[in-house]
């Protein structure tokens, strides 16, 4: 491969129980299958790392905390062997409230990891037993104490709207308490109800419908909260901080992700805030990135892959030299391009003609209409 790829994620497939809402593959860890997954994510990186130079790397799930301290240490020991964490601009983990002490958290920071995902989704301890979430309010504030203890100085805090049972002043009061905890970035999505989940047992597409009013009403509070507590919304759910450095403007770094012709559009720089998740905006600029792990899509010279969501079968294969890649599809350009608007346009830049032409080989200034015709036809099929 002549270029080497920017932005790793690795699925760590374990948690404490299952949440009620949750799609994601995990399941509980036992020593014996984390050190046999360990093992196989250390042959997985061995096999990609040529062509692998990580500006950033997301460690997520599942829940990459719920290892103990001496095999949280050994994953980000595996991780150093093929990229080296201070290269990255940014190295996020996932952190679950009830598995972060302040032990884990200055672990993780001497690591190398720069930037700390909370998962907290609400304040309200009511509505935590509702979502089935292994922590309390009380946890969620002593996790985010024990994080900023340790220096972390970029933390995301994720939350959840239009959960069943939640007042809108149930809502204003999660958001007032966010606010002031002053998390430097904030990830807010309306709660889904996914098949096969016991939410979607529990509630019903029905449920969803009838709080649509509502949820929308909670969407303008948490927009109206955040640009007052000075948050600067880059995408339809993630909002973050600015720094005093600004990425247009002179002798400011630019962000690894961000390409000479975004920064070239006027106006458009600004808009994308210093405490963005640059690994998030790889994504939704239909950047190229390598997904470890079991059930990790990755995303590199125009092919899609998901692996297989089965950790005794992930290790089996990699214990084998074998890539466990369960699906892989290569999209005709049309499609590709289609796909990249799309995501692209979840961000409040949007697209520039220059940008997406760098992208996707599509020039929309020329015979437009007809191409975002054609685009939006092949998003649609
Ligand atoms: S902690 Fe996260 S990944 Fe694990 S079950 Fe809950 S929502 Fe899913």
């Amino acid at each position: 491969m002549a270029h080497r790829v920017s932005s790793l994620y690795v699925h760590v497939p374990f948690c404490i129980g299952k949440c009620g809402y949750c799609a994601f593959y995990s399941e509980p860890a036992s020593d014996e299958l984390v050190d046999r997954f360990l093992d196989a994510l250390a042959r997985e990186l061995a096999l990609v790392a040529p062509d692998l130079a990580p500006k950033s790397v997301y460690v997520g799930g599942g829940t990459p905390t719920v290892l103990g301290f001496h095999r949280l240490e050994r994953l980000f020991r595996e991780l150093g062997r093929v990229i080296t964490p201070c290269a990255a601009d940014e190295l996020t983990v996932e952190c679950n409230p009830a598995t972060v002490t302040s032990a884990k958290a200055r672990l993780l920071r001497s690591l190398g990891v720069t930037r700390a995902s909370l998962g907290v989704q609400s304040l309200d301890d009511e509505l935590l037993i509702r979502l089935g979430r292994p922590h309390s309010r009380r946890q969620a504030f002593d996790a985010y104490d024990a994080l900023r203890g340790a220096g972390f100085d970029n933390v995301n805090i994720d939350l959840m709207f239009a959960i069943p049972g939640q007042t809108m002043e149930m809502w204003r009061r999660t958001l007032a308490e966010v606010k002031a905890m002053r998390p430097e970035h904030l990830s807010c999505y309306e709660i889904t109800y996914e098949e096969d989940t016991p939410l979607f047992e529990l509630m019903g597409a029905a449920e969803s419908d009838a709080n649509h009013e509502l949820a929308c009403a909670m969407y303008e509070e948490l927009l109206d909260a955040a640009a007052a507590a000075g948050y600067i919304q880059y995408e339809v759910s993630n909002f973050a901080l600015d720094a005093a450095r600004s990425w247009g403007s002179a002798g400011a770094a630019a962000p690894a992700f961000a390409t000479a012709a975004v920064l070239a559009t006027p106006g458009v720089a600004e808009r994308i805030p210093a405490y963005a998740c640059k690994h998030n905006v790889n994504y939704w600029r239909g950047g190229e990135f390598f997904g470890l792990g079991p059930s990790a899509a990755g995303f590199v010279q125009g092919i899609h892959t998901a692996n297989i969501a089965d950790t005794r079968r992930y290790c089996a294969l990699l214990e084998q030299g074998l890539r466990p890649i369960a699906f892989a599809e290569l999209l005709p350009p049309l499609k590709r391009a289609a796909e990249v608007a799309a995501f692209g346009l979840r961000m409040v830049v949007g697209w520039s003609f220059e940008e997406f032409k760098s992208v996707t080989g599509y020039d929309l200034q020329k015979n437009g209409a007809k191409k975002l015709q054609n685009l939006s036809s092949a998003a649609g099929a």
